[in-house]
Order: structure tokens, then C-alpha cells, then sequence
């Protein structure tokens, strides 16, 4: 099998990944702000880091993965506050639809996925380690980060370092321009705000500090693998860096990999320009959550996502394609028998399938490799070269390729009732295809064409399309 190959933001480089212990790969996401719903694009990123550890899961290693919930944060406070509700039964619903979605979009539960809020004790111990080493200063109440004592500042983002000023501080946890500031570990509260009586005072953390807590207290000093989208690395991870290892005097993260946006109309999908879409909203648009999945699978985390309509057509119609070939050698009758060329090709499909996402989970190259494999068998197949014994392996194959991709099993309608969402009539079985198939044939060696024909309607409207084969017969798919 193929060397792992991971490229890291830290060296820029493609690398050989192997856990620092033997059999386990520890790693930590940042998970999403859970002041409303996430859209697409956070689910880029969620996606990604899903593929990653079914991957690393298939070549062996057991995932420890640590996701934390910000459930505290200003646009928190301030939207719990217009409501005149307390912070925690503000974000509440916001975590269910975030469970909800993940469920949705087949995302395996990271081991832990855990509040913030429910870690205000680790925050301010790590909090009094680095004041204990004189990291910190104090201003108003609240504690700050003095970046000039940390000497590596910048060595994940390359921020240009050389125009810091001492002393220049920032209250917001979010910043977009690249000069480097002392950030909040511990931000006072203003009058009214909620609070934690602590012993480092009166407060509430700051978003970094709450990242380092959490990754650490479940994965130990140094970790495998950090993932985050590409906004992230400057300052949120940047700031990670620096009060981790100034704590613990290790590595914090061996292997830091980023997920470019998903970008629609040329500008990357955010909540602040209004340019998004939540799952939810593509769904009741009458997309399912395998397309959803299938497209923000499909792009290479490294590369932009451009995300159209064209495209998310062209993900539900990959999709289907998929399934429309599962099903036909589940149901089909072939010759008896195996083609010895046939277990060749399948040993090819999944040695180009491995090699591509063990390069930097090339998504593009793995998925090449599964369609050049449909295509080829649907050819053996129609030529009469496919034999009986030849489908159980390349079906096997198929699922070997949705233990990571996770769209050729069809759960879109009982994802689609979880989430509420009303559904057309239940999907119609092999047997009931058949058997229609076969009443219209009937009618047509009658030439009771009017019958075949409302038959055909009929499949139509349960989402079936027929297509009547040269040699008489009549292939099937779904729309
Ligand atoms: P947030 O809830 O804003 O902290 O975001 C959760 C995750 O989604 C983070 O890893 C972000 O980097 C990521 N993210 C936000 N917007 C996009 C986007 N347009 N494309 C890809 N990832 C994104
Ligand atoms: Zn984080």
C-alpha cells in the first residue's frame, strides 16, 4: 500500500504521516460557533476532516478525534441577550441542528465532541501556566497574550513579524489583517455580560484558549493531526501555537492541514456577506444529503470548491450513477462462471483508489479511479465478458469505496425525515421495478400501448426511468 503522504501548512511540504503512538492517530477539529446554523462551506471543511479519518481508519489506526462546540463567544452573548435568554439555551438548538446535520451529511461522531462551556476549568489552568512563566498581562480585568515573548510566533502562517508592535493588543477573538497582536486569553465581563467567578477573576475565555484546553486534555501535549479551514491558521492557530507549547514546552501539533473555502460567485461563502447556504436550505430545495455530501467530498481539500448549480447537479447525477450500478449487479443475472481479466481490473481500481487519497486525500484521483471501474464493467458487462462470480468482488470494491465516500448506501429519506423534512412516496424496491417492467412488457406483446405507456408514466413519477435496450429488453434507473 501506499505511503501516506499529508501536506502540512507548517513545512508547506507533502509528508509521510505515521501517528507519534503506535496504532492511534490523535486529532483535533476546530468545530463550529454554534451561534446559528452552519452553511455549506463550514461543512467543506467538516466533510474533509470526515474522509480523513475514514481513511486513516481503513489503513488501521484507531481515531481519537477531539471536535469542540464554541458555545461561548460575542455574537453568542449578544444574540442570547437580544432574546433575553441565557447563553446556553441559546446555543442548545443550534448544537442539536449541528448533530443533526452532521448525521445528515454522514459524519462519523468524532470520540469527543465537547463544549467549551463545559471546560472553563482546564481554560483557566492552562490560563495560570503561562501567566506562572510570564507570558501574560493583565489590563482591565482581562489577560492578554504578549506575543513578543513567544519567539516562534508565526511559524504556521509565515505572518510578517517584523512590524509588531509591543504592547498592541486586540479584544476581538476574529481578525482578519495579518499584523500580529496581543490576544485576550481572558476577557472581563462588560456590565450586564454573562460570567464564570473564577480564580483568575470575573470573565470569560477567549476562543484560542479554548482549542489548546481541549486539545490537550484529551490527546495529550502533542498531537498527530490539527484540520481547520484555511481562515483559520492566521491568528486562530497561530495564537494555539503559542500558548500551547509556551505551556508545555512540546510541539503542540506534528501535522497542521487546512481546507481551502467554498467559494460561490467568486467570494468565499461566509455568514458576514450573506452569501450562504445552509444544509438545511439546499435540502428543502429537494437536493439530498448524499449530493451534498458527494459534492464537498469531491473537490481536494487543498483546492477551492467553486459551488453552482451546475454542480451540485453534476453530484447528484455522479451519485445516482453509483447506485444505478450497485443495484444493477446486486439484481442483474450474468453468465455463469468469472473472468479472470475482471479480477485484474478490480486490483487496479483499488490500488489507483488507496494511491490517491494517500496522496493528500486526492478526493479527485480516488473517485476517478471508482468511475473508470463502473465504466469498464458496464462495457464487460453489456458484451456479454461480465460472468456471475465476478460481482460479488467488484461489489466489494464498491463498498470499500463507500466505507470512505459514504453515498452509495441510500439513507437520504430516513436522514430527510430526521431532519423534518416531508418526502416524496417511499422508494420502490428491485422486485416492484421488475415486476411492472414486466406487466408492461406484456402489454406491449398485446399492443395495448396505452397501458405501457401509463406504465411507464407511472415508474416516472416514483422517480424510475426506463430505457429500452437495442436487443428488446428494457434497462432501468433511477432519476
Ligand atoms: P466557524 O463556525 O466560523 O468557526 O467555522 C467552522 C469551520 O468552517 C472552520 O474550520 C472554518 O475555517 C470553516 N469555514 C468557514 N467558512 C468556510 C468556507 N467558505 N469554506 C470552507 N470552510 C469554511
Ligand atoms: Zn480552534
Amino acid at each position: 500500500m501506499s505511503e501516506i503522504l499529508l501536506e502540512n501548512t507548517l513545512t508547506n511540504r507533502k509528508e509521510p504521516f505515521a501517528p507519534l503512538h503506535s496504532g492511534e492517530v490523535r486529532m483535533y477539529t476546530c468545530g463550529p460557533t454554534v451561534y446559528d446554523y452552519a452553511h455549506i462551506g463550514n461543512y467543506r471543511t467538516f466533510v474533509f476532516q470526515d474522509i480523513l479519518r475514514r481513511f486513516l481508519h481503513s489503513r488501521g489506526y484507531r481515531i481519537n478525534q477531539v471536535m469542540n462546540l464554541t458555545d461561548v463567544d460575542d455574537r453568542i452573548i449578544q444574540n442570547a441577550a437580544d432574546r433575553g435568554i441565557s447563553i446556553f439555551d441559546y446555543t442548545s438548538k443550534y448544537i442539536a441542528a449541528f448533530k443533526e446535520d452532521m448525521n445528515a451529511l454522514s459524519l462519523e461522531p468524532p470520540e469527543h465532541l465537547v463544549r467549551a462551556t463545559d471546560h472553563i476549568e482546564d481554560m483557566v489552568k492552562l490560563i495560570e501556566q503561562l501567566e506562572a512563566k510570564g507570558l501574560t498581562y493583565r489590563s482591565d480585568g482581562s489577560i492578554y497574550y504578549r506575543i513578543s515573548k513567544f519567539p516562534k510566533y508565526g511559524k504556521l502562517s509565515k505572518v510578517d513579524m517584523s512590524g509588531i508592535q509591543a504592547g498592541a493588543r486586540v479584544d476581538v477573538d476574529r481578525y482578519e489583517k495579518a499584523d500580529a497582536r496581543d490576544f485576550a486569553l481572558w476577557k472581563a465581563p462588560k456590565p450586564g455580560e454573562f460570567f464564570w467567578e473564577t480564580r483568575i477573576g470575573p470573565g470569560r475565555p477567549g476562543w484560542h484558549i479554548e482549542c489548546s484546553a481541549m486539545a490537550m486534555k484529551y490527546l495529550g501535549d502533542t498531537l498527530d493531526i490539527h484540520t481547520g479551514g484555511i481562515d483559520l491558521a492566521f491568528p486562530h492557530h497561530e495564537n494555539e501555537i503559542a500558548q500551547s507549547e509556551a505551556a508545555t514546552g512540546h510541539p503542540f501539533v506534528r501535522f497542521w492541514l487546512h481546507a481551502e473555502h467554498l467559494i460561490i460567485d467568486g467570494e468565499k461563502m461566509s455568514k458576514s456577506l450573506g452569501n450562504f447556504f445552509t444544509l438545511r436550505d439546499l435540502l428543502q430545495k429537494g437536493h439530498k444529503p448524499s449530493t451534498i455530501r458527494y459534492l464537498l467530498a469531491s473537490v481536494p481539500y487543498r483546492r477551492q470548491l467553486n459551488f453552482t448549480g451546475d454542480s451540485v447537479k453534476q453530484a447528484a447525477s455522479s451519485v445516482e450513477r453509483l447506485r444505478n450500478f450497485a443495484t444493477r449487479l446486486k439484481d442483474g443475472k450474468f453468465p455463469s462462471g468469472s473472468n479472470p481479466a475482471m479480477t485484474a481490473r478490480i486490483q487496479k481500481a483499488e490500488a489507483d483508489f488507496e494511491s490517491g487519497l494517500a496522496d493528500d486525500l486526492n478526493t479527485a484521483v480516488a473517485l476517478a479511479a471508482v468511475f473508470d471501474l463502473v465504466r469498464d464493467v458496464n462495457t464487460a458487462i453489456d458484451r456479454g465478458e461480465f460472468r456471475q462470480q465476478d460481482s460479488a468482488p467488484v461489489l466489494a470494491t464498491i463498498k470499500k469505496f463507500d466505507a470512505i465516500f459514504a453515498v452509495v448506501e441510500d439513507n437520504d429519506e430516513s436522514r430527510l425525515r430526521t431532519l423534518g423534512f416531508k418526502h416524496s412516496r417511499p422508494e420502490m424496491s428491485a422486485q416492484e421495478i421488475e415486476s411492472l417492467i414486466t406487466d408492461r412488457q406484456q402489454a406491449r406483446n398485446h399492443r395495448d400501448f396505452k397501458r405501457a405507456d401509463e406504465i411507464r408514466k407511472e415508474l416516472e413519477n416514483r422517480g424510475i426511468l426506463l430505457e429500452d435496450t437495442r436487443d428488446g429488453g428494457v434497462r432501468w434507473k433511477k432519476k
